[in-house]
């Protein structure tokens, strides 16, 4: 007989948290997992999964435009929000269905509850008012969004967290940022018919992509008719004046704009979730951010207590949260050490058209490589043809002039985050840009652009273009 209660003990049953506990318990080894709110964690309950079907959604009214150009005659056509976000619901609970499933097949405990810290061996139950002990703990808590509670008016504002339960389709919407979340939104709200401006605090939007992809975004987003205001952040909301505004809110920007809007959206980052959850008592410690401090193998500054996922200060997606609880369950059930590999992670924004990325852009590799050869296409893809969109897909190799490997992929345009998982293994395998040139291009597809760009568009030496 153990000592403890359990051999792991994971609180938050995200995809982190999840896929631990389940793996573990399949493995034989006798795990509890608590989770205070839903199953599947953000990321399938009000993350990527809700947010992507809501991508498809605003996708069609450009595809019934882009019909006529092949001779479809379509009817009028009419968005229904509550149809949406009740079909998407019923996904939502079926997919959270085969989570809980996962777990209950691998014979793990499933607690519904929020759980706590009581020492490096127990856990409190808040709901059940229990204390369980637990050999090993891992904590998956994930973040939750920031809400700006400094800004005069932040109560009236909305966080993904709300977006996927909106009553009623805002007939406009103001979104604050510039990342992942508010370009995705900005894009989605569009899509669907809602007057949608973006503001954002820097100079171009998506701090950290290839300065190209920033712009071409930007513009591609201008012609879908988001308004997106840069250099601006939102001094206060309040409600809107009746005799002014038919909107419901006015957003007073830095440079002294009112906005009027139905909703105001801020996506301005996350936090970890990591307040009043007995670290201290259990001797954990958390950087100022409140992220969790952790080893290379995800082990926190206790022995048998490990954070995986957001709530770590790594990479704040979904697969390298998973992959972060493999590592875990190598290293402490296969007798196989294992450091998660957080190099060459491929990601794609799902904005219109979408992004697609692996490995540095210009920017970084000109701190990193003395010479560069860069590879620059921008095109009208053949669909576009006919359609008569004036629509551009944007794809950009960056090579290193010296050893000829690829640095890294960028694209803009349909399919890109399709393109960029393919374009990983290649880059995680170290591919040299002759290996594009030797490559056969699959005709006709956008993608065979990515092995005919045979000349440098331009290239770098010491920060600078030569040629
Ligand atoms: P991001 O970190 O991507 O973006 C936050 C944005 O908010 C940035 O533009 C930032 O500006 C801005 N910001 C931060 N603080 C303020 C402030 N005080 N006032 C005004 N603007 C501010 O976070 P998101 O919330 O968009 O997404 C969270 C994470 O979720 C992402 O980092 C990503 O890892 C993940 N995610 C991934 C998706 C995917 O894989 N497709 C989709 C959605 C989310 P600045 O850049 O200047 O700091």
């Amino acid at each position: 007989m153990s000592e403890f209660d359990y051999d792991l003990f994971v609180i938050g049953g995200g995809s982190g948290g999840v896929r631990a506990g389940r793996v573990a318990a399949s493995m034989g080894h006798k795990v509890g997992i608590a989770e205070e709110y839903r199953y599947g964690g953000t990321c399938v309950i009000r993350g990527c999964v809700p947010k992507k079907l809501m991508v498809y959604a605003s996708h069609f009214h450009e595809s019934f435009e882009d019909a006529k150009g092949f001779g479809w005659q379509v009817g009028e056509s009419k968005f229904d929000w509550s149809t949406l976000i009740a079909n998407k619901d019923r996904e939502i609970d079926r997919l959270e269905g085969l989570y809980r499933k996962g777990l209950s097949n691998a014979q793990a405990d499933i607690f519904d509850t929020r759980a706590v810290l009581e020492s490096n061996n127990e856990i409190r139950l808040i709901k059940y008012d229990r204390i369980v002990s637990a050999k090993r703990i891992m904590i998956a808590v994930g973040g939750t969004p920031s809400r700006l509670e400094e800004m005069p008016g932040s109560e009236f504002c909305i966080a993904s967290d709300e977006v996927f339960h909106l009553e009623k389709q805002p007939k406009s919407i103001v979104i604050v940022g510039g990342g992942y979340i508010a370009v995705e939104f900005a894009c989605i709200f569009a899509g669907l018919g809602t007057k949608t401006t973006l503001v954002y605090r820097g100079d171009k939007i998506l701090r950290g992509f290839d300065n190209d992809l920033r712009e071409s975004l930007r513009e591609e987003m201008v012609k879908k008719g988001i308004q997106v205001i840069l250099e601006n952040v939102p001094e206060c909301v309040s409600p809107a004046e009746p005799e002014k505004f038919d909107e419901a809110l006015e957003v007073k920007l830095s440079d002294g704009r009112l906005i009027p809007a139905d909703q105001v959206m801020l996506a301005v980052g996350r936090k970890p979730l990591t307040k009043q959850l007995g670290l201290e008592r259990a001797g954990v410690q958390c950087k100022p951010t409140g992220h969790i401090v952790v080893d290379a193998y995800s082990k926190t500054t206790v022995d048998n207590i490990w954070a995986v996922g957001d709530v770590s200060d790594r990479v704040p997606l979904t697969p390298v949260a998973i992959h972060e609880s493999m590592c875990f369950i190598e290293t402490e059930y296969k007798n196989n050490p294992t450091i998660p590999d957080h190099d060459l992670i491929a990601t794609a924004v799902f904005s219109q058209p979408e992004i697609g990325t692996v490995g540095l852009s210009e920017e970084q590799a000109i701190a990193m490589y003395d010479k560069l050869n860069v590879f620059v296409s921008k095109f009208r893809a053949m669909k576009h043809t006919l359609s008569g969109r004036d629509e551009k897909t944007l794809m950009k190799i960056i090579v290193c002039a010296k050893t000829d490997l690829v640095v890294g992929v960028h694209l803009l345009g349909e399919a890109s985050g399709e393109m960029s998982q393919l374009l990983a293994i290649a880059l995680k395998s170290g591919v040299t840009k002759k290996d594009f040139d030797r490559t056969m291009a699959v005709h006709p597809t956008a993608a065979e652009e990515l092995v005919t760009m045979y000349q440098p568009t331009y290239q770098i030496a010491g920060g600078q273009r030569v040629g």
